[in-house]
């Protein structure tokens, strides 16, 4: 069976709509669907979460909502009079709204949570709909009903274990699965939901619950690429990758899936594979655990900005057991996350996202590192840039940093940090925030195009 998500482009209007179930009905092996919220139709629209952001938040604010009601009901009413549905349908969403609407929005995050479900639940139902009302079998499957346990973490909800049992049940329905993403209900019975774009968690779960032989996510792109096609003109597409590519390409900005959305599908070795609802032809990228093809040494470059290194050293600061627990623990008192700690015989740096290192925090924690582990050399160098070459391949290949390096030092870059994973599948380096895409080009030259 193939699990099937389809993103909100794929979803913004009647003839995506009827794209989507094209694609569905035309192999039988797709049992489920999990649908987002009808999103843009084109790049100045804007998505049904966000209208029910904003409906809420008019609600929170005291005001009756009507009109922002009225901008997201013309929306399903245009899809549902498009795809010639029984008006009772808009009777039902419009209930359904409303009914959310009059619910207590004193805990605003739990009053939001139950807003922005909407989008998804009732565009589930809306697709259910439609397939019925072509003559095939479908139906809607009730978050609550079948089983999509979460965390009581308004906004930013976790999966239960107990979930992928109660939904593995979804497997006795012989129609199609129409599932909404995004949503589910806390132990105590309250709608949450998981961070935005979180429909592509709802698919990996749905995939791993029901051991699905595919997770297949339909956007509207043909395929992951090498670098992002905003800096380069027509990148190199990616026709494999492997979970641990992606997940590093993830980390330094690549934004194809939702970051969490992998991790399911991963621990049961499901493969994804993206593909094009406005090109079905397409094959499209497979993330994979174990790959056999390699097109090149380099699978992706990324770029992200925003990240800060706490530099420090202490004459013989090898010698002292425990040292680096101690910093580590002044950072863990402070609550600060940090994502890489390159070393030296008598240093350490800390590489942390800036927003995390206020110059609050920053002032406390060296004054920390001074008095309690007479710390005799730290600086803090602020706007930095993390730019990261990844591949599977690279592990087995000689000089990768040698040559990332020499394009970078010829192109003028200078380095700041130079990390590799220990893993050895990807390399970062440390640059000033301002060459940073600069610098992503320069490599993408080194390792695609020479
Ligand atoms: N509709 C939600 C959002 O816009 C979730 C999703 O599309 O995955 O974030």
């Amino acid at each position: 069976m193939k699990v099937c998500k389809f993103g909100g482009s794929s979803l913004a209007n009647a003839e995506q709509i009827r794209k989507v179930c094209d694609i569905m009905l035309s192999d039988p092996d797709r049992r489920v669907m999990v649908v987002s919220a009808p999103g843009k139709r084109v790049s100045e629209d804007i998505k049904v979460t966000d209208l029910l952001i904003a409906l809420a938040n008019a609600i929170i604010s005291g005001y009756d909502g009507e009109r922002e009601l009225s901008d997201i009901m013309i929306r399903f009413s245009d899809i549902a009079s498009e795809l010639e549905l029984q008006t009772d349908i808009l009777v039902r969403i419009e209930q359904d709204l409303r009914s959310r609407m009059c619910s207590d929005c004193s805990n605003s995050l739990k009053f939001m949570d139950s807003m922005k479900a909407a989008g998804e639940d009732n565009c589930a139902k809306l697709v259910a709909d439609y397939l019925n009302s072509i003559g095939k079998m479908a139906a809607y499957f009730d978050p609550r009903e079948s089983g999509m346990l979460l965390s009581e973490e308004f906004g930013n909800a976790q999966v239960m274990p107990e979930t992928y049992e109660r939904l593995s049940e979804l497997s006795k329905y012989q129609g199609i699965v129409v599932f909404p993403g995004f949503f589910g209900y806390t132990p105590g019975g309250e709608v949450v939901t998981f961070s935005r774009g979180g429909s592509d968690i709802t698919g990996s779960i749905l995939a791993a619950a029901l051991e699905a032989q595919i997770y297949e996510n339909w956007t509207d792109v043909d395929s992951v690429y090498s670098v992002n096609p905003n800096l380069i003109k027509d990148p190199h597409p990616v026709s494999e990758i492997t979970y641990d590519e992606m997940r590093e390409l993830a980390y330094a900005g690549f934004s194809v899936l939702h970051e969490e959305s992998l991790t399911p599908a991963y621990r049961k070795g499901i493969p994804v594979n993206i593909r094009n609802t406005n090109n079905p032809s397409a094959r499209g990228t497979y993330i994979v655990n174990h790959r056999v093809n390699f097109d090149g040494i380099v699978t992706g470059i990324a770029g992200a900005k925003g990240f800060c290194v706490l530099n420090m050293s202490k004459y013989l600061m090898n010698r002292e057991v425990g040292f680096a627990l101690k910093v580590l623990q002044i950072l863990a008192d402070e609550h600060i996350p940090f994502e890489h700690m390159p070393s030296g015989i008598d240093s350490i740096s800390i590489v942390m996202r800036q927003s995390v290192f206020s110059p609050e925090r920053e002032k406390r924690v060296v004054r920390r590192l001074i008095n309690e582990l007479a710390m005799e050399k730290i600086s803090v160098d602020r706007n930095l840039a993390i730019v990261m070459i990844v591949g599977e391949a690279m592990a087995r290949t000689v000089g990768v940093t040698a040559r990332a390096a020499n394009s970078l030092s010829k192109a003028g870059v200078n380095l700041e940090i130079i990390n590799q994973g220990s893993s050895e599948i990807s390399v970062m380096f440390g640059v000033r925030e301002e060459y940073c895409n600069y610098a992503v080009k320069e490599l993408y030259k080194e390792f695609f195009l020479r």
